[in-house]
């Protein structure tokens, strides 16, 4: 079924497209052919791309958000005004598409990117690096059923980040210290710092400063986050409970990134 859609599409495409070389005399304008795998790398590998203007000048953010999850307009210009701080690029534009609800009571990574490639409509060109965001109305697969670690946010490629945001919204509302704007801008900001190669994820430390997590072997290994406490690549910023933690701490102010994590940026191209 699915593969014969594919198919009239194809077709559809075809007609229209040999329809247009007919019609002319030579001087056929081809249609712009989308070349996505410079969007289908690894976590951290476009960190520079991002950070500096040596190939890309202009950075052009999709957020697609399902009906009632947009974020605020007030998170919308926090980031971008963090965009324009820490990296080069000047030029940031922010386009907004609603998505009807994938109806699932939580989303693995998987279905995540699968939503990803059935929706996404910015890729890069020449001059503009573009970056991907789902605002998802269900949870994380991994979160636990205590909720002590419910996840907030998750980038799974060089340009593609997923905002939890339902679980965002439980943050803000359990506490009057933390704003809407606030958790998404923390989770946003967070985020971003990963796709910016931190930490040890594709920016090289300047001075190890990497905190370690158990892994399912029991071993302690880096865990690309920031071992400084309050800085905001701070491993407990990922979850509910410690971003709370630390919102509340902050009265309600955005972490920010500490000298050691700016270092680290500015060596790979930063502002
Ligand atoms: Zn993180
Ligand atoms: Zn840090």
């Amino acid at each position: 079924m699915k593969l014969k859609y594919v198919f009239l599409i194809l077709t559809a495409f075809l007609t229209v497209y040999s329809c247009s070389k007919d019609s002319s005399d030579g001087g056929t304008e081809e249609p712009p052919k989308i070349n996505k795998t410079p969007n289908l790398q690894g976590t951290g590998d476009s960190a520079n791309d991002l950070l500096a203007n040596s190939t890309y000048t202009k950075l052009l953010i999709e957020i697609a958000y399902v009906e009632g999850f947009r974020p605020t307009a007030r998170t919308e210009a926090d980031v971008i005004e963090f965009l324009k701080e820490v990296t080069f690029k000047q030029d940031v534009q922010v386009i907004f598409k609603s998505l009807p609800s994938p109806k699932k009571t939580s989303l693995s990574l998987e279905e995540v990117d699968e939503l990803e490639q059935e929706n996404r409509t910015v890729y890069n060109t020449e001059d503009t690096i573009a970056v991907y965001i789902y605002f998802a109305d269900a949870p994380s697969d991994t979160d636990t059923p205590n909720g002590n670690s419910a996840t907030l946010g998750a980038v799974y490629r060089n340009t593609s980040m997923v905002i939890y945001e339902s679980t965002v919204r439980k943050l803000a509302n359990s506490s009057v210290l933390i704003s809407l704007a606030t958790a998404e801008t923390a989770t946003m900001h967070h985020e971003f710092g990963h796709l910016f190669g931190l930490v040890n994820l594709g920016s090289t430390m300047v001075n190890p400063h990497e905190s370690q997590s158990q892994n399912e072997e029991g071993q302690l290994v880096g865990d690309s986050h920031c071992d400084i406490d309050g800085c905001l690549m701070n491993a407990e910023l990922e979850f509910g409970s410690g971003m709370r933690k630390m919102l509340v701490a902050k009265n309600g102010a955005v972490p920010e990134l500490d000298a050691e994590c700016m270092l680290d940026l500015q060596a790979n191209g930063g502002r």
